[in-house]
């Protein structure tokens, strides 16, 4: 079975990755754990695929190994896209995911629960080999809770509301998975990487 490498140092991410792609059949591993030490890569791309691609190449380049990352974050209506490719940053350097939604949660004060609409976004590049790069993207539509709730998952999870009452944070990994914009976006890289792998 093909080996990938997760480009990616987010714990909490490499876990979500490897959850979803594993089921598919795909056996996915950190640069880690092949005993390689990936560098943080600057982010400097305007779109989520330009970040992905960038990620997903300086792997590739070190590893020599096929390459899978994703970029991805919360982009919200009301605040013309924001946190958008800065979600990770939106609270500086080294604010953490409290610090973040205390932040975003202060942007959006007093804003109704109808103009509360978000999307995370989540694209996925993935480098096979010199020639062949295969991309996909997956957008999950919700809304920003006025607090957050619950303890699993990561990020902005505990103030995204995808479907019904429950945010991200208070779903199981398999239902999150199922509505997710990372999961949507790895299923699509499945069904093209089947078809590459296997010359459809
Ligand atoms: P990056 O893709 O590593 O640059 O960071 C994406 C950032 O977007 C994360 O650090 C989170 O803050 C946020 N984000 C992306 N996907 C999710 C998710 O599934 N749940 C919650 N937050 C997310």
């Amino acid at each position: 079975m093909t080996k990938f490498i997760i480009a990616s140092n987010n714990k909490k991410k490499v876990e979500e990755l490897d959850r979803i792609l594993n089921p598919l059949g795909l056996c996915a591993v950190t640069a880690k754990s092949e005993g390689i030490n990936l560098d943080e890569v600057e982010e400097t791309g305007t779109t989520f695929a330009e970040n992905a691609l960038l990620k997903a190449r300086a792997a590739f380049e070190k590893t020599g190994m096929p390459s899978v990352a994703d970029d991805s974050g919360l982009m919200v209506d009301c605040l013309n896209g924001e946190p958008g490719v800065f979600s990770a940053r939106y609270a500086g350097e080294n604010a953490n995911d409290e610090q973040r939604i205390s932040k975003l949660l202060k942007n959006m004060q007093g804003v109704p629960t109808e103009k509360r609409t978000a999307h995370f976004v989540s694209s996925i590049c993935c480098i096979l080999d010199e020639n062949t790069i295969i991309t996909a993207e997956g957008k999950c539509d919700g809304v920003i809770a006025t607090s957050p709730r619950g303890n699993s998952g990561f990020g902005y999870d505990p103030v995204f509301v995808a479907n019904g009452d429950k945010t991200f944070a208070e779903l199981s990994s398999e239902e999150k998975d199922e509505l997710s914009h990372r999961g949507k976006a790895l299923r699509q890289l499945y069904s093209k990487l089947d078809d590459i792998l296997n010359n459809k």
